[in-house]
């Protein structure tokens, strides 16, 4: 039975936390498991600038793209080898964004968001897979587009589940796989997004349709709180919340887990766990 790790952007912001990614899913190589990355650090919001500096020709959208490449370009500097392939794979992503930024947006802006912004998940994805491949943890890179499968929504595509579980299944087979949030595909082959915040529903919809044993969410808190620690001095750590309080909850502004992602695990019993990229033997909470 497979586990569904997710790992948000502020889990692989930096180099530092990239490492510490990498031991944290060392040690937990003897399970199977399907990783989800959504793009690293701050990149979603950059390449959202680029889409509208693009869109709306006011500001020069190579800029953006400018700060999106220094970004990805120091992380690569600091953990591969000059001459690691991860080099010409990145290249060849930024050339995908380029090569739409040379001709004039004339399609609609969420289809033109998508193809671009889903570029930050391509891009980690691959970052991370060639990494943890160089520090001997075995996996498989799956393209996100041939396993979650969604209407011509761009921007918010609504998943086919018949077809997604069938994808899944039939992919879904290395003991490590790894794979984009955020990111499903349309049945003629375009790229759509699930909305912001889409990869913890993309963790969800690969656990439901693989009948996973777990969620593990990994977040830069201890797990669910009673209240936003951004705001309130002592909030308490949740160890043990029902599915409906954690709908509840979310609906109250304890913004850790959107609705959408918890109704599938639900349905399927499948428990989700919140924990601390930073302490991850702390038990998190139990949802
Ligand atoms: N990268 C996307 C976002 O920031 C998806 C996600 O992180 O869940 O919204
Ligand atoms: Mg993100």
């Amino acid at each position: 039975m497979y586990s569904v790790f997710k790992f948000g952007g502020a889990s692989i912001r930096d180099v530092h936390n990239i490492i510490n990614v990498g031991k944290i899913l060392q040690s937990y190589s003897n399970d199977k498991l399907v990783i989800v990355f959504s793009a690293m650090g701050k990149v979603t919001n950059m390449l959202e600038n680029l889409v509208e500096d693009y869109v709306n020709g006011n500001t020069d959208p190579f800029i953006s793209l400018q700060k999106v490449k220094d970004f990805h370009y120091s992380i690569l500097d600091q953990l591969f080898e000059k001459q690691d392939s991860i080099f010409d794979k990145v290249n060849n992503l930024f050339v995908e964004i380029e090569r739409i930024l040379e001709e004039k947006p004339t399609n609609e802006y969420s289809y033109i968001y998508d193809q671009i912004v889903s570029i930050g998940e391509f891009l980690s994805t691959k970052i991370m897979s060639n990494y943890l491949l160089n520090i001997g943890f075995n996996n498989l890179l799956l393209d996100a587009r041939d396993l979650i499968k969604t209407d011509n929504s761009y921007g918010n595509g609504k998943v086919d589940w018949d077809l997604t579980t069938n994808c899944i299944k039939s992919n879904v087979k290395a003991n490590h796989c790894i794979t984009q949030g955020f990111i499903g595909c349309t049945s003629e082959n375009f790229t759509t997004t699930l909305g912001r915040e889409g990869s913890d529903f993309s963790a969800a919809i690969l656990a439901f349709c693989l009948d996973a044993n777990q969620v593990v969410i990994w977040k830069d808190v201890p797990g669910m709180m009673n209240a936003d620690p951004k705001y309130f001095d002592s909030p308490i750590l949740l160890e043990k919340v029902s599915f409906d309080e954690a709908i509840e909850l979310a609906y109250f502004g304890a913004k850790i887990i959107h609705p959408k992602t918890i109704q599938p695990l639900k349905k399927k019993k499948i428990p989700l766990y919140i924990k601390s990229f930073l302490n991850p033997h702390n038990k998190g909470s139990h949802i």
